[in-house]
């Protein structure tokens, strides 16, 4: 049976601005389809505007997040405010800004918000089936992959191997990082 995935909706609203994050059962590609090991379930945020005394939803402000539904309701409440940050002064079109902001990932919601630099050597990573345990190398490259905002951060795992995982294929977790 599909897990069902619990997120309570957040907001951040300040000078007549609203950011709401909410999970409408959506995945990487249409509905998150719980089956596939390789999907996870994505936040989506709406940018909203006071009109009045009603909050009037902005049609070029609504966009599905990489960020998965499993983040803490406080690193919710940080990506509502970084997206609001951005978005209520957009230096582009609010939609273009909203297009980049939908390619946001938990990763760079924890690395910006916490102290940890998540990049630092040493910092700890799980393999997928979490047998393996690995250290950051030091060493990063940008993905090379198509379209993919990324970083290859190297893993010296505890067989010796090497390898170099992209931060959209990892998760954040307390200790580091876990490969999904
Ligand atoms: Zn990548």
């Amino acid at each position: 049976m599909a897990t069902k995935v619990a997120f309570k909706d957040v907001s951040y609203t300040k000078g007549g601005v609203r950011v709401e994050i909410e999970y409408i059962g959506e995945g990487f590609s249409g509905d998150y389809d719980p089956e596939n090991p390789e999907d996870k379930p994505l936040l989506r945020f709406n940018v909203m505007h006071r009109v009045g005394r009603e909050w009037d939803q902005d049609s070029d402000g609504s966009f599905c997040t990489q960020v998965p539904a499993t983040i803490s309701q406080e690193e919710a409440k940080r990506l509502a405010r970084h997206i609001w940050q951005k978005a209520q002064k957009p230096k582009e079109s609010l939609k273009r800004t909203c297009e980049r902001l939908s390619w946001i990932t938990d990763a760079e919601i924890k690395s910006r918000s916490s102290k940890k630099d998540w990049t630092m050597k040493k910092t700890k990573v799980m393999s997928r089936d979490g047998k393996l345990e690995g250290v950051l190398t030091g060493n990063e490259r940008s993905c090379p992959m198509v379209g993919c905002r990324g970083t290859r951060l190297g893993v010296r795992w505890s067989d010796g191997s090497v390898t170099y995982p992209c931060t959209r294929g990892m998760i954040g977790r307390k200790y580091g990082w876990k490969i999904l």
